[in-house]
């Protein structure tokens, strides 16, 4: 059987050739990483857990009409996606404080934002991915002016659909990462969400005790981080509702 080919390899996930042009094999892998690669760990099922969560994710946006890469999951830890140029920024948006922008600005963590808040990262290890402004990315060409009408409007749908899956579950969004893929349809291009939406990317609190089920559990060493997520997809119906605290699966 030939090799397949390995397109890259990032900190959590590996992108391989797809079986069809225009296509990617999405792995995802049990490492975890925090404070650009400083701190490094392999959490056993992290990878099933994310590639199962982030399908639950893009499905469900791409049922309320946000266009995503998402094709379909190929296995435990693979996902069949749509290959994108990947705009070079990291997209956050914030309901309530925490993490660098409670550093910034001085907020305490928790408390709630007048309005979603986004914000964008140029997306570079090195440089640890710096907060940039709309003039920085105008004036390098990172995105057009239409490319960032769209992105906005891309984020604050992701926030809503978010939001509201997760309040459905008891689990407050306090804010999320996600990336922006560029594809060409033609003479057309359109903007799609790409990358993961998984507790990798989010913070996400439970509404009544506060307990952090993301990946700050990693970052700030408060527990098992398969039993934080493991209890996110439960709560969502990704795993069953007995009380499982290792990643089985449900077809
Ligand atoms: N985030 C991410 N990847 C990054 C940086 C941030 O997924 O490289 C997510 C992070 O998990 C959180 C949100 O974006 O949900 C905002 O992160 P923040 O800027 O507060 O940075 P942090 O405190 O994580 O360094």
């Amino acid at each position: 059987m030939a090799r397949r080919k390995k397109i890259y390899e990032g900190k959590a996930k590996i992108l391989y050739e797809g079986p069809e042009p225009g296509t990617i094999v999405q792995y995802f892998k049990d490492d975890a990483t925090a404070f650009n690669a400083e701190k490094k760990d392999v959490i056993e099922g992290k990878g099933v857990l994310n590639n199962r969560l982030s399908e639950f994710f893009m499905t469900g946006l791409s049922q309320i009409g946000v266009p995503t890469h998402f094709i379909r999951r190929l296995n435990m830890r693979e996902q069949l996606v749509r290959s994108c140029e990947i705009i070079p920024l990291e997209v956050i948006v914030r309901n309530y404080a925490a993490g660098s922008l409670s550093k910034r600005l001085g907020i305490a963590e928790g408390t709630q934002l007048p309005r979603p808040i986004v914000e964008y990262c140029y997306k570079d290890d090195s440089l640890g991915d710096p907060l940039v402004t709309e003039e920085h990315i105008a004036a390098f060409g990172w995105a057009s002016q239409q490319d960032m009408d769209d992105i906005l409007s891309l984020a604050l749908r992701v926030n809503d659909f978010m939001s509201g899956v997760m309040l459905a579950v008891g689990i407050r969004l306090v804010d999320f990462k996600i990336e922006i893929g560029r594809v060409y349809e033609g003479d057309f291009q359109r903007l799609i969400v790409a990358d993961e939406i998984s507790p990798d990317s989010c913070r996400l609190w439970d509404i009544e005790t506060g307990q952090k089920l993301d990946k700050d559990v990693f970052r700030r060493d408060l527990g098992s981080l398969t039993d934080a997520y493991s209890e996110v997809a439960r709560r969502l119906g990704v795993l069953p509702k007995s009380n499982v605290t290792k990643p089985t699966l449900i077809n």
